[in-house]
């Protein structure tokens, strides 16, 4: 049986090709970070993306130059991309019209209802489903006023857009609601995921560089998933994005959710270790990288507790002193010199990819 709860129902929505919500496997989601209307920058880095494993992305649209660029970045693209919007109905408009297959906007900072409105209507004429994000930096001020930034009030703001989207007969809708810290987003993401079915994209917003990014998030993200909540994860990191979506699959890959790619075990070295692990284990893991083969990968520091502790590797090396030993499931299959150990393990690992095929 599995150790993280059963997914919690939700409704089913499309973004682009993409089923999110209900029984459809939990997405992951990152941002460029260049500026959109650069096309050549956009596409490269979402064809990076993409090459990673990230599933839908969203790109800024701050202005009218960025929600026209998406035409041209659409073509060059294959997986879903989602417009982020701020106040502007008529940026989510052109984005929509230039073939977006999602909007994230806040309803509540578009403005009066004739302008959420005319987004709605556009949505809805292109059949794109319109992600409410909330975030606890820019709640409403009447909200922030009686209830402060805490995880009730973004479920009320969450509530009060949701209910503006559906006042309007539209329901294709994502939330998410994030904050910069794990206590706040897993209460505020508990909270909604008994009060509606709309599909949820959680993730810790703002949540640093390397260590505190990951650690928040795979914290944050963890337990929420773990629960059964979310649908479509990202991790944020101040970083290049493509490490936000190999953080989101390791995720993923520990909950036993999803797994994509070679899991890559090695061992923290202690004194019997007489090779330069750090180094084979950073040549193999960058080998590794966007390669998409199933397979448990064991990168071991001796050969005396090497293959036994990484008993249910497909295929481990570990070192020795001038020689190196290769393994398969705990078993020694040959001696190696240390200086082919990687090579060899290469050489299998391809043996194994295409036995694969
Ligand atoms: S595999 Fe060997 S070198 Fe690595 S931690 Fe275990 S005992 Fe130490």
């Amino acid at each position: 049986m599995s150790f993280v709860k059963t997914r919690q129902k939700t409704r089913s929505i499309k973004v682009g090709s993409v089923f999110v919500g209900n029984a459809a496997p939990v997405a992951v989601q990152s941002m460029t970070n260049t500026y959109t209307q650069d096309v050549a920058a956009t596409v490269g880095q979402i064809t990076a993306l993409t090459q990673a494993g990230c599933e839908i992305v969203r790109v800024a649209v701050p202005d009218m130059e960025a929600a026209l660029a998406i035409k041209r970045i659409k073509k060059q693209i294959e997986i879903p991309l989602i417009a982020d919007i701020h106040f502007d109905h008529k940026l989510a408009i052109a984005a929509a019209d230039a073939g977006a297959d999602g909007l994230r906007i806040n309803p509540g900072n578009i403005g009066p209802t004739h302008k959420v409105k005319a987004v709605a209507d556009c949505a809805k004429a292109h059949g794109i489903p319109i992600r409410v994000g909330v975030n606890a930096g820019s709640l409403e001020k009447d909200i922030l006023a009686t209830m402060g930034a805490t995880p009730e009030a973004m479920v009320e703001s969450a509530l009060r857009n949701i209910a503006i989207l559906e006042a309007l007969d539209f329901n294709d809708i994502k939330i998410s609601l994030k904050a910069s810290d794990v206590e706040r987003t897993v209460q505020a993401y508990r909270l909604i995921s008994t009060r509606t079915d709309v599909p949820l994209h959680v993730g810790v917003t703002e949540a640093g560089g390397l260590y505190a990014g990951i650690t928040k998030s795979a914290i944050g993200i963890g337990m929420l998933l773990s629960e059964g909540i979310g649908d479509t994860i990202r991790v944020s990191l101040t970083r290049d994005p493509v490490e936000e979506i190999r953080v989101g699959w390791e995720i993923l890959r520990s909950l036993k959710i999803r797994k994509r790619g070679p899991e890559i075990i090695s061992c923290p070295t202690c004194g019997r270790c007489k090779i330069n692990l750090f180094d084979i284990a950073r040549t193999v893991e960058d080998a590794l990288l966007n390669s998409t083969t199933d397979i448990k990968v064991a990168i071991m520091g001796c050969v005396v507790n090497g293959p036994g502790e990484a008993r249910e590797a497909d295929i481990g090396i570990a070192g020795g002193d001038g020689i190196g030993i290769l393994f398969k499931k705990g078993k020694i299959i040959k001696k190696v010199p240390q200086d082919r150990l990687v090579e060899v393990l290469f050489q299998e690992i391809k043996q194994y990819e295409s036995d694969q095929n």
